[in-house]
């Protein structure tokens, strides 16, 4: 089962999928990779986030959970350890 990321990073904030733009103008990047990501918010399946690029990324929806609790907004580069 794939995950779908509810949360994007816009302007160094955490942003849910109902609070942006749909598509590109979302602006939004992912929060594990900086990729940038479209706000897919289509009638059947749930509004997510989707990699721009298509790739995906298993830590992204981890950390994005992770970003907001307990820790509101707060981000600690350190423990994004990118293995990919
Ligand atoms: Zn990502």
């Amino acid at each position: 089962m794939k995950f779908k990321l509810p949360y994007g990073l816009k302007d160094g904030k955490l942003v849910h999928i109902s609070d942006v733009e749909k598509g590109l103008k979302c602006e939004c990047v992912c929060p594990a990779c900086n990729h940038p990501l479209i706000a897919r918010k289509g009638e059947k399946t749930a509004h997510h986030f989707a990699h721009y690029n298509g790739s995906e990324c298993a830590k992204s929806v981890e950390t994005a959970l992770h970003s907001i609790s307990p820790s509101k907004y707060l981000f600690k580069a350190n423990n994004l350890n990118s293995t990919e």
